[in-house]
């Protein structure tokens, strides 16, 4: 069951893309998430696997050599990727989201050295928000910009930072020292191989275990004047620009979630039986598959209806947020049923839907809380009623 609701302006390649994707996401990268999530590893051993199919450049033009697909194939395929390996989903959305913002803010050459090279290990991206003290609130950072002759210093910590262990470019946002406030915010993309970088893993998580995430410290870290995208002051709206259409990677890692919990359930409701016969025949069983259908139903119309207003050029923060908050919270209501569908099978390692019960924990987490979709959602409404 794709993503896809209908064809309509996709090509062939397009679909035979998004079904191979399918294919090699359940037989190659099932077994390494279920391992992942067990023992160790992580999604960075297959990462020359995922850029010679192109999974690393699906939104890059094809002038660098990117795929250039359109937003919703994008979600087409982190939906297949996340049924299968939610931890892949996330670590290839953050990637993809990052090199959109380069095309979007950095200057030709800039771009020409990054995104050529965006399939390759030695390119891997990075998006460093977060702070300890600047979460929800992102105008919070504290990690601080110095202005020199040909560039910046920057010097701070940033948390929860997805591929942080292996990325090169960390987009980063930081507070520019000695302007005043409103001209402060400015992104900047930070080289993780120049000195003054360091990388901390954050261990015990309590899902997507395959995907990095990592305390970045900064150490005066010198950044080129031509990496810094936008203009002063800028810099939040970059990332949060950039934010609104990557949540919609983050509805698909949910809606990806949300179907392998499905699949599973209403497999094993038809053949485990209780009373002579299948549970899947008793009514409140039967309600359970049911609801969690028809949830999965809304949230792959609500993601296609948000990436099709990128496709057409002007993505709609409420129709993003919307997919992000329905989609990340059904999956976690399809996940709790899953686990109780199974009974007591569902609660140990053994069983798949203990793993995605915990892997979709995250998904009204990051990339914005539901809460503050919510609050996305009610601004945009009260702006269309003027
Ligand atoms: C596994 C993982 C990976 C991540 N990857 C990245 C990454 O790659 N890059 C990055 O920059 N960040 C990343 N994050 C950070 C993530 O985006 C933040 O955790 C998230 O934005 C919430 O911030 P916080 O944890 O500081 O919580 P807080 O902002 O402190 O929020 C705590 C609670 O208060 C609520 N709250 C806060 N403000 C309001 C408000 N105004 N109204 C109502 N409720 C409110 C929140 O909704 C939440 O329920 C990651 C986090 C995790 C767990």
């Amino acid at each position: 069951m794709s993503l896809v609701p209908d064809a309509d302006g996709l090509t062939d390649d397009h679909l035979m893309l998004i079904s191979t994707v399918a294919e090699f996401a359940q037989s190659e990268l099932l077994p390494l998430d279920r391992a992942w999530d067990q023992y160790s590893g992580a999604v960075y051993d297959v990462l020359p696997q995922l850029g010679d199919m192109g999974l690393l450049t699906l939104c890059v033009p094809e002038v660098f050599g990117g795929l250039a697909c359109p937003y919703r194939v994008y979600a087409a395929i982190i939906h297949e990727l996340a049924k299968w390996s939610p931890s892949t989903s996330v670590t290839v959305a953050v990637h993809s989201m990052v090199g959109r913002i380069i095309q979007k803010y950095a200057n030709d050459a800039l771009q020409d050295m990054c995104l050529r090279g965006w399939a390759g290990v030695k390119h891997f991206g990075a998006f460093a928000l977060s702070e300890a003290g600047a979460g929800s609130d992102a105008a919070a950072v504290r990690t601080m910009a110095v202005e020199e002759d040909d560039g910046y210093r920057i010097s701070g910590e940033k948390m929860w930072i997805t591929n942080g262990m292996h990325a090169r470019w960390f987009l980063t946002l930081a507070r520019l020292q000695g302007v005043p406030d409103s001209e402060s915010l400015c992104a900047f993309l930070i080289d993780g191989d120049d000195p003054g970088l360091q990388r901390t893993q954050i261990h015990g998580k309590l899902g997507i275990r395959g995907s990095e995430t990592a305390v970045i410290h900064l150490d005066q870290v010198f950044v080129p004047k031509d990496r810094l995208l936008g203009q002063h002051g800028q810099g939040l709206n970059v990332c949060l620009s950039s934010l609104n259409e990557g949540r919609i990677g983050i509805a698909a890692q949910a809606c990806g979630i949300a179907e392998a919990c499905l699949e599973e359930m209403t497999s094993y409701a038809s053949h485990r039986e209780q009373f002579g016969q299948p549970i899947g025949k008793f009514q409140a069983v039967a309600d359970m598959v049911a609801d969690s259908a028809v949830e999965l139903e809304a949230s792959k119309n609500l993601i296609w209806r948000a990436a099709s207003t990128v496709d057409r050029g002007h993505s709609d923060r409420g129709a993003c947020s919307m997919a992000k908050l329905y989609a990340s919270e059904s999956a976690n209501r399809i996940a709790y049923r899953a686990v109780q569908v199974h009974g007591g099978s569902g609660f140990v390692q053994e069983c798949r839907v203990e793993q995605l019960f915990r892997d979709a924990r995250v998904t009204p987490i990051y990339e914005g809380t539901s809460e503050i979709q919510r609050m996305v959602i009610a601004a945009e409404l009260a702006k269309k009623a003027g």
